[in-house]
């Protein structure tokens, strides 16, 4: 959506390009490439709803084909847009390379309200959406690859593998064409809250960069910090939890579609949860204070904002009342590249998107290796690393004589399960990606800000792709 006086989501998408390809050395041809979007699906299906048919409006658009398949999310959304899936899906492209996932960009997008359906309706557009994909041969393991997005989750991408199923019953890596299932049905465990422990990872490696919060007046560690969380869906409920439980940071601020919360003392995140699942709001919550607009949350004196719900939150227009030190970009273009400006100027801190909500990707792509191997992670190795670990413990007791506690033994002698691994490689591919960005951030002259170094290193990613395969000599 494009207010007035405010550039386009895919506008500010295309700027913060510009401006990143302009420092580097890639040839002007390869750069038009690599911007633009490989391919667009437009399509309107009709749908019948009760006694009624709708016409659905929805998308399919293919970023990049340097790499395949080409991976993204899909959003249903009453603001999807044309753009809106473009500029998605360029995003894409750049998160992958940025974490080292060997995807394309893509994203699609249902013109819907899903508060709207009921369950049985949104499987029906599902399904209908799902048939036009593979009819376009826009779907498939090896072709493209959708996941959840903003309005869909789980329960969805069952509804659309099922229904590649029936298309495609005996292709013997079906269930790798789409990621973020129910475990129950191919998926992995860790999926659903890989983006918010991916951006916590990533928050934590900004606030233990000692140069910048330095520049910003603030001690390293995450520790007590206070934080502010726009959106507590998939995204912002993981971000906010984890921040809590494993960062001790103060979550002081909440905003849902509903309101906004605040407690300086730090709100409960799961209590806060429940409260919402029984009462439908997380308006009126023990404790806190209710704040008049949902809005507000931008404004509130806080170390870390965290948007978390849709793009463009943060523009011209209200970019002046935010107080926040470090804007931690969950959700997808949350900050216009005019916003960005002014931010940037007034020393404010911003994790970008295309780095910090990688996680999403990172552990869907781990879930596309378990669909292709057939085989769940751990599964070789867990009792072997077992029983190694605990032949060493018993033979450092038996050498020093020394008894250790059966607790401590049980630590210690551990194979890894299938989560314990999809954690550890979320986390070294955000430590990792974030040392390349800083590297790129401290070394590179004009590079000034984190987002522009992703995109340098992202760019630089993918033309050396399009270079080996004799795309561009
Ligand atoms: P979601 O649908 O699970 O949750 C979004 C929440 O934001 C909803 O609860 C909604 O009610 C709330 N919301 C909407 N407008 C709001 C407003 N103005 N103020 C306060 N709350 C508002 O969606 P999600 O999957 O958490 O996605 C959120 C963002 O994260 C999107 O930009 C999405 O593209 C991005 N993202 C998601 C994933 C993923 O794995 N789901 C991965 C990468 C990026």
């Amino acid at each position: 959506m494009k207010s007035k006086g405010e550039p386009s989501f895919y506008e500010s998408v295309q700027r913060n390009f510009d401006k990143a390809a302009s420092l580097t050395k890639i040839p002007t041809g390869l750069l038009a490439q690599i911007k633009e979007c490989n391919a667009v699906y437009q399509m309107r299906f009709p749908v019948k709803i009760g006694t009624k048919f709708e016409v659905i409006e929805a998308y399919r658009v293919q970023h990049s084909h340097h790499r395949a398949p080409t991976k993204g999310g899909i959003r249903y959304s009453q603001k999807v847009t044309q753009n809106e899936v473009m500029a998605l899906a360029a995003l894409m492209t750049y998160k992958c390379a940025i974490v080292d996932v060997p995807f394309g960009g893509a994203k699609g997008g249902v013109k819907i309200s899903p508060r709207e359906y009921s369950v049985p309706q949104l499987q029906k557009i599902t399904r209908r959406y799902t048939t036009e994909l593979v009819r376009k041969n826009f779907i498939g393991p090896g072709i493209d690859v959708p996941a959840p997005d903003y309005g869909t989750g789980a329960r969805e991408m069952a509804w659309i593998l099922d229904t590649y199923m029936v298309f495609k019953g005996g292709e013997i890596d079906a269930a790798a064409c789409v990621t973020g299932k129910p475990v129950t049905q191919s998926g992995i465990r860790g999926r659903e809250e890989a983006t918010g422990r991916g951006v916590y990872y990533g928050i934590r490696e900004t606030v233990n960069d000692k140069d910048l919060m330095h520049k910003i007046g603030l001690q390293t560690g995450t520790e007590g910090k206070t934080m502010a969380v726009q959106g507590l869906g998939n995204v912002g409920y993981h971000t906010a939890k984890i921040s809590q439980e494993e960062g001790g940071i103060k979550v002081i601020c909440i905003a849902e579609y509903e309101g906004a919360i605040y407690d300086a003392d730090g709100i409960d995140i799961d209590k806060l949860h429940r409260h919402r699942a029984k009462t439908g709001s997380i308006m009126d919550f023990p404790g806190s204070k209710n704040l008049n607009q949902r809005k507000k949350i931008l404004e509130i004196k806080c170390d870390i904002l965290v948007p978390a719900a849709l793009e463009n939150q943060i523009k011209k227009s209200n970019v002046s009342k935010v107080k926040a030190k470090i804007i931690a970009e969950a959700a997808n273009g949350p900050v216009t590249a005019d916003a960005a400006e002014v931010l940037l100027k007034n020393g404010v801190i911003i994790i970008p998107d295309m780095y910090l909500n990688a996680g999403g990707v990172t552990v869907s792509y781990f879930e596309w290796l378990k669909n292709l191997s057939h085989m769940r992670f751990g599964r070789m190795e867990k009792r072997f690393d077992q029983n190694t670990y605990l032949n060493l413990v018993n033979l450092v007791e038996r050498q020093t004589g020394k008894s250790i506690k059966q607790r401590e033994k049980t630590i210690i002698a551990r194979g890894a399960d299938e989560i314990d691994l999809v954690r550890s490689g979320l986390e070294e591919t955000m430590v990792t990606a974030y040392g390349q960005i800083r590297e790129i951030m401290y070394r590179k002259k004009d590079v000034n800000d984190l987002r522009t170094a992703a995109f340098v290193n992202a760019l630089g990613k993918i033309a050396s792709d399009y270079i080996n395969l004799g795309v561009f000599p």
